[in-house]
């Protein structure tokens, strides 16, 4: 069929950020019924994407997103885990002690600052920069830190890749060494069912970081979480020598996953979208 009785791009992209499947559109016998189809779908995907909004500021009040990390934060807390927030801009060295030097992989994705600092990829510095001290102080008994804050990499942005999202990533220190995979399900249990996500997989997968690790992954294949669990190499560059295990969740793929959608974009930190739903709707 030809071409011009398909929705234009301009139209699909418009539909699209308003949250249609626009892969799921008829072709059209004339331009007349395509501009139609358009003009009615736009129309009713505004007043629905305007309906959430106006719902959110007389309701809800509280974006998805934040609600999250206020329940996971809560549920973490609840079994023992004590959160810490730490800065988003890291120096080149703390990179750098996670093997993250200019020939690596993920060095590419980093945002730089200035000539020795950047904004952070991951939370996995700060939290083993905050552990070691702790560590000093608990006497060897088992330590659960967690952390959620924003972390930003720079990649080609897909249907499930952001240039800054939000990392939630939990450690345990200290605890036995054949009890470490319990507690990866565990914990990946707490956070998931808390997140509203009972259908998952764990399956093994490659980090560049860590080495072989499980990951958490949605029934369509979609990355959750990543886990890892020490001793490990990189723990005596943070003067740390002991068991560990800890998961990093990307909340926007979460909520992505548990609102069965189709892009990762509108549960963003974003001036484009607000809670799930596009801002520039009459
Ligand atoms: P992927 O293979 O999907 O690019 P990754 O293995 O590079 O992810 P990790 O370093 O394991 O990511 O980060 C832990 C979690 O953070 C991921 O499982 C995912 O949920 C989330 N995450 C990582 N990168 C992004 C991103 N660019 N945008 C949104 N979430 C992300
Ligand atoms: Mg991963």
């Amino acid at each position: 069929m030809d071409d011009k009785f398909k929705l234009s791009e301009t139209q699909q992209n418009r539909l699209s950020e308003l949250g249609a499947d626009v892969e799921q559109t008829p072709v059209f016998s004339t331009s007349g019924e395509r501009d139609k189809y358009f003009q009615e779908t736009e129309k009713r995907l505004s007043r629905e994407n305007k309906e959430h909004l106006l719902d959110l500021l007389n309701n809800k009040h509280k974006p998805e997103l934040c609600a999250l990390e206020y329940t996971l934060s809560d549920a973490l807390c609840k079994i023992g885990f004590t959160q810490v927030t730490t800065p988003i801009i890291i120096s080149d060295k703390f990179l750098e002690r996670m093997t993250i030097d200019g020939s690596h992989p993920l060095s590419e994705q980093v945002f730089r600052v200035d000539k020795n600092k950047c904004l952070r990829p991951m939370l996995a510095p700060n939290l083993y920069s905050v552990s070691k001290d702790l560590l000093k102080i608990t006497s060897g008994k088992p330590l659960r830190i967690f952390e959620i804050g924003s972390c930003f990499r720079r990649e080609t942005e897909g249907r499930s890749h952001l240039k800054e999202f939000t990392m939630l990533n939990l450690v345990e220190w200290g605890l036995p060494e054949n009890e470490r995979s319990e507690h990866l399900k565990q914990f990946g249990k707490a956070v998931l069912s808390a997140a509203g996500i009972d259908e998952y997989d764990m399956i093994s997968e490659n980090s560049v970081v860590y080495g072989e690790g499980l990951d958490f992954v949605g029934r369509d294949g979609l990355e959750l979480a990543s886990t890892s669990m020490g001793p490990h190499p990189l723990d005596a560059r943070w003067g740390i020598n002991s068991t560990w295990v800890g998961i990093g969740f990307g909340l926007e793929r979460l909520l992505m996953y548990r609102e069965n959608s189709r892009g990762i974009h509108r549960f963003s930190k974003s001036i484009a979208f607000l809670d799930g739903a596009r801002l520039n709707v009459k």
